[in-house]
């Protein structure tokens, strides 16, 4: 087995940070000479040239939308070099959970080995910090299905494209990171029944685990509270060593008889802690006595799971992982002791030619919803890797070694600090807004501060917001925004009305205070809806072939996610307007 070299690893990040001018021009050049060939590239007139002034001349700023027919071609088969100078043979589906729809997103071995590069640089300074014995990890990976586009090309999300690389496994294990559940549960095909099993072997391998992890922080707070659910059935499996029967998919109840043995006092020994838990506080240090820290994506839009997370966590520490999307891999987090609220990820400056456009006001400019024509009107000024400014907002474009030239990601960021001459960013948000009805403008960022202040109120009673969605609804008039909340138990009329009035109260956007003020926006509207109604959310995604890996609640449904709205509206118990205004 390859030896992992930490402190290598971070000298060669260290290395890589201190010349980050030089690193990005280099890789900037890089990029360019291996896909000369490509017939985009062709077009536009860099005739060969590689320095960043002629690509920032020559190369227009795109959107997904603009690249579009680029890929269909790849996607249908054409093997010319289109995009890239190699053809590309793999396609990622992105999550599709923020836009409501999955984008084809070209995939190849050099993402691949950015996602290990990445992987090993945040686990070298993980692991100085929170040094892991030998041991397994107790990681909650799901594979979506891949398929083959009508061109022949493999597809897939980006964690499956990943998960099913071979180079993969091969880096993980270097990293120390040996999964408990064999390939079978990460590989199967129904998601259920993959979760039962994860929780299963993490039990078995109980005393082994060093770590929980997923990708996103979600899967690892929806894994705990499924726990609570089939923890007796779960106590049963490990007792009689029979594997439940709602196990049928055949390759998972393979795989995982041959890991259940008969072992009755494992059974009773978490029967007994679970049995004297109050509330499941401190499950995961109970179940897992060794765990040095729980890891995964926390940051963003994972945010609101921190409360239950830490609930389940005890003591145990939250690190979050790294900042990546399907488009390719951006920065890693280098200073894990920061809890997720404060975590900031340093820009690996060899991974692909990072720009940044300043948004100072600029992304108040931007009209209902629709970030495609903002961009039309706006003619943007981005700036380079090292010249972006402590404290100000950006947003990102990357350039990557899979085919995406200047491509608008569509997050913001904050530059929170430098780490050498690289950045250290901070995740904002999604760059469209959420919610605008006339002049007022909030992002998903106003309505989860929103949604906290108000939730507060909720936690005075004991309970929580399990998770959360919204929508605008134009069809009063005035149009108004409608929020729908799923919680934890029974809240009373008052507390619900007071929250109600809570929320309307919290966005501060000055356009929606004097919208509201002279009724131009209606009252807010507090929908409470049955609980499990997020659960048929996630369900209604993976049916449509997204993975649970790379699952993000939509914050805001509209029309592009029609039917989201529909199993929302439908599972409505009770509803609320504001008093406030
Ligand atoms: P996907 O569509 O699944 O490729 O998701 C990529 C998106 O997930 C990114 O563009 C971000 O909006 C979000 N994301 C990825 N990593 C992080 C992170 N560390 N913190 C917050 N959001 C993230």
């Amino acid at each position: 087995m390859e030896e992992f070299d930490q402190e290598k690893v971070i000298e060669e990040f260290e290395a890589l940070t201190k010349d980050a001018e030089r690193v990005q021009r280099e890789t900037l050049k890089k990029i360019l000479e291996e896909n000369g060939s490509a017939e985009y590239l062709q077009s536009i007139g860099l005739n060969g040239r590689t320095d960043i002034e002629s690509f920032r001349a020559c190369v227009p700023l795109v959107t997904h939308q603009d690249l579009e027919p680029y890929i269909r071609r790849i996607v249908d088969g054409d093997s010319s070099p289109i995009l890239t100078g190699k053809p590309i043979t793999t396609i990622s589906l992105s999550s599709g959970t923020t836009q409501g729809k999955p984008k084809f997103i070209p995939f190849n071995d050099e993402l691949m080995e950015n996602t290990l590069q990445i992987y090993r640089t945040s686990f070298a300074f993980r692991n100085r910090e929170f040094p892991l014995e030998n041991g397994r990890a107790l990681q909650f990976l799901y594979s979506s299905k891949q398929f083959k586009t009508e061109g022949g090309l493999a597809a897939g999300t980006a964690t499956t494209n990943v998960f099913r690389n071979s180079m993969f496994k091969k880096g993980m294990k270097a990293i120390q990171s040996i999964s408990c559940s064999p390939d079978e549960v990460i590989f199967g095909s129904d998601f259920h029944q993959s979760l039962y099993c994860h929780l299963l072997c993490g039990l078995i391998f109980r005393d082994e685990v060093q770590f929980i992890s997923s990708t996103f922080a979600h899967s690892i707070m929806y894994a705990f509270s499924t726990f609570e659910q089939v923890w007796e059935e779960l106590c049963n499996d490990i007792r009689t060593g029979v594997l439940s029967s709602r196990i049928n998919v055949l390759s998972t109840r393979t795989a995982m008889s041959k890991l259940l043995k008969p072992n009755p006092e494992l059974a009773d020994l978490i029967y007994k802690k679970c049995s004297s838990l109050s509330n499941w506080y401190g499950l995961i240090p109970e179940l897992l006595p060794n765990a040095k820290y729980i890891y995964g994506i926390m940051t963003g839009s994972m945010e609101p799971y921190l409360k239950k997370l830490r609930h389940y966590a005890g003591g145990l520490p939250l690190l979050s992982a790294d900042y990546g999307a399907s488009e390719g891999w951006i920065g890693a987090n280098v200073n894990p002791k920061l809890p997720p609220e404060l975590a900031t990820y340093a820009v690996l400056p060899n991974i692909g030619y990072f720009e940044f456009i300043p948004l100072g006001e600029n992304i108040e400019d931007q009209d209902h919803n629709n970030m495609e024509s903002s961009f039309l009107r706006m003619e943007p000024k981005p700036v380079g890797l090292t010249e972006v400014k402590i404290g100000e907002e950006y947003e990102v474009i990357v350039t990557n070694f899979a085919g995406l030239y200047r491509y608008r990601l569509g997050d913001v960021v904050k530059v929170i600090g430098f780490h050498n001459s690289t950045p250290e960013i901070k995740f904002v948000c999604r760059r469209n807004l959420l919610l605008t009805i006339n002049i007022d403008k909030n992002t998903e960022k106003d309505l989860q501060l929103s949604v906290e202040a108000a939730g507060k109120l909720l936690s005075e009673e004991k309970l929580d917001v399990v998770d959360f969605s919204s929508h605008v609804d134009l069809s009063t008039d005035p149009g108004h925004y409608v929020i729908f909340w799923e919680i934890s138990g029974e809240a009373s009329q008052e507390v619900l009305q007071e929250c109600c009035n809570c929320l309307d109260k919290s966005f501060v956007d000055a356009g929606y205070v004097s919208s509201r003020k002279v009724n131009s926006i209606g009252a807010l509207e507090l929908r409470v809806v049955r609980r499990g109604t997020f659960q048929k959310i996630l369900d209604h995604y993976l049916g449509l072939g997204s993975a649970v890996s790379q699952f993000k609640t939509p914050r805001c449904v509209g029309p592009t996610n029609n039917l989201v709205l529909q199993i929302l509206c439908a599972n409505v118990v009770t509803s609320y307007f504001s008093t406030a205004f």
